[in-house]
């Protein structure tokens, strides 16, 4: 299979370290705030990653963390008035509260920062140890131009990175794009370091995670589009001076999302939380709307684009419930189909989910018509279930009691005999137990 990796700007053919074995890791994250709908791009894009894999048959591991040491939770802790700790656990629990209602899978591997900060002591020790970072009165600041291609994922030099930037010159720093492995701070939740008082700064705490869980340069890093520059680049440095590799050997990056063709922020008035927009928008329609674009593009949300997704869905659940009925009244055997080359053909080519949709409603027209004819649809059904399976849709479908059964059947049979009277009556029952 190929997949673009933005490290070399190509698509490459997947190549995965071990045989049938795949590591991925997602940055998650920072646990100060209620996510935005933005936030559920990259967790839902990679959870189709992680569930196509899954279908192909690799065994994979899949990580990602909360930062729950961080600038921004002393902040929001000082705000709320709680703990650090307090504010972390509220909005983890928040988060994945978010993760179950978008029915994203349960990702087995949850790194803390606050459970990894010994091991971050030790990672900058080492970089201190072999020249690639310096102490400079309690913070600790690695050291850029030691990276000989640094700036190789987000394409730019270090000349150009340097002219370019807008960081602040900060006279502790021998470079400005020098950036804090380790933080002093005065006030908040801080640590005692070897260099003082302090926190660790973001870039390293990714880096020491994926180290500690995976040991070894992984498969996939994925992330946001926002995330490549700086925090990616300066994970691949510190990989680098450490491991003399790029953390990972593919990496992935989904574009950004608009509303309206603005840019999310709160001062526009159009920043939507991921937990308010989930009560306007099911889960499946929130994924078809992100699904019909390639997970690399730019995304607009649009009332007209989710009106699309409501009625994808709509036609999905509608097929898929008057099969479940013929299954039923039928007894017939499902979930033969185990493979189809078609999805695999379409999936091969960097997760080519907008194919994928399209394909899913030629079977979805398929399904209808093998119904209206009554021929075999099983196979059809099978398909369909397979990528609704790996584009994350849940369709809730009836489990037919041997009552609903006998009710569906005296239907069909008033209907044969023309009494048109009690055939009415039973189809309004069988409609009141959502059954038709
Ligand atoms: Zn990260």
């Amino acid at each position: 299979m190929k997949i673009y990796n933005t490290l070399t700007d190509k698509l490459e053919e997947f190549i995965p370290h071990h045989e049938n074995q795949i590591t991925m890791y997602v940055c998650g994250p920072t646990v100060y705030n209620y996510v935005h709908v933005g936030n559920m791009r990259p967790v839902i894009t990679f959870d189709m990653v992680y569930n196509y894999f899954k279908y192909l048959g690799y065994k994979i591991t899949y990580a990602s963390n909360f930062t729950d040491v961080n600038p921004k939770i002393i902040q929001a802790a000082e705000k709320l008035k709680m703990t650090e700790r307090q504010v972390a656990d509220k909005f983890i629990k928040a988060y994945l509260t978010d993760l179950k209602s978008y029915n994203c899978s349960v990702i087995e591997k949850r790194p803390r920062v606050i459970d990894h900060i010994e091991d971050i002591f030790e990672f900058i020790t080492v970089l201190i140890n072999k020249g690639y970072a310096y102490e400079v009165d309690g913070d600790v600041y690695f050291r850029v131009s030691k990276i000989k291609d640094y700036g190789l994922l987000s394409n730019q030099n270090l000349e150009e990175l340097q002219v370019g930037s807008r960081i602040d010159i900060d006279p502790k720093k021998e470079n400005p794009l020098d950036f804090a492995l380790w933080r002093k701070t005065s006030k908040g939740e801080s640590f005692k370091s070897p260099w003082g008082m302090g926190i660790p700064g973001w870039h390293t705490e990714c880096v020491v995670m994926i180290n500690k869980i995976f040991k070894e340069e992984i498969d996939i890093h994925g992330g946001g589009v926002d995330l490549k520059f700086p925090h990616h680049e300066n994970e691949i440095a510190q990989s680098k001076a450490l491991n003399n590799h790029n953390i990972a050997r593919y990496w992935m990056h989904n574009g950004h999302i608009n509303i309206n063709g603005e840019k999310m922020s709160k001062s526009l008035g159009n920043f939507i939380l991921a937990k308010d927009f989930i009560k306007e928008h099911s889960a499946n329609e929130i994924k078809l709307a992100l699904f019909k674009t390639h997970y690399r593009l730019p995304l607009n949300f649009t009332d007209e684009l989710f009106g699309e997704a409501k009625v994808l869905n709509e036609k999905i659940a509608n097929s898929l419930k008057q099969a479940n009925l013929q299954i039923a009244i039928n007894n017939l055997s499902t979930n033969l189909v185990k493979k189809d080359e078609k999805l695999e053909e379409i999936m091969n080519n960097d997760f080519n989910t907008p194919n994928l949709i399209s394909y899913l409603m030629e079977l979805i027209k398929q399904l209808n018509s093998e119904l209206r004819n009554k021929s075999a649809f099983t196979d059809t059904y099978d398909k369909i279930n397979l990528i609704t399976k790996i584009l994350g849709l849940k369709y809730d479908l009836k489990t037919f009691t041997d009552s609903d059964k006998i009710l569906y059947n005296s239907w069909l049979e008033a209907k044969e005999k023309k009494d048109y009277q009690l055939a009415d009556k039973l189809r309004e029952e069988l409609m009141t137990l959502d059954i038709l």
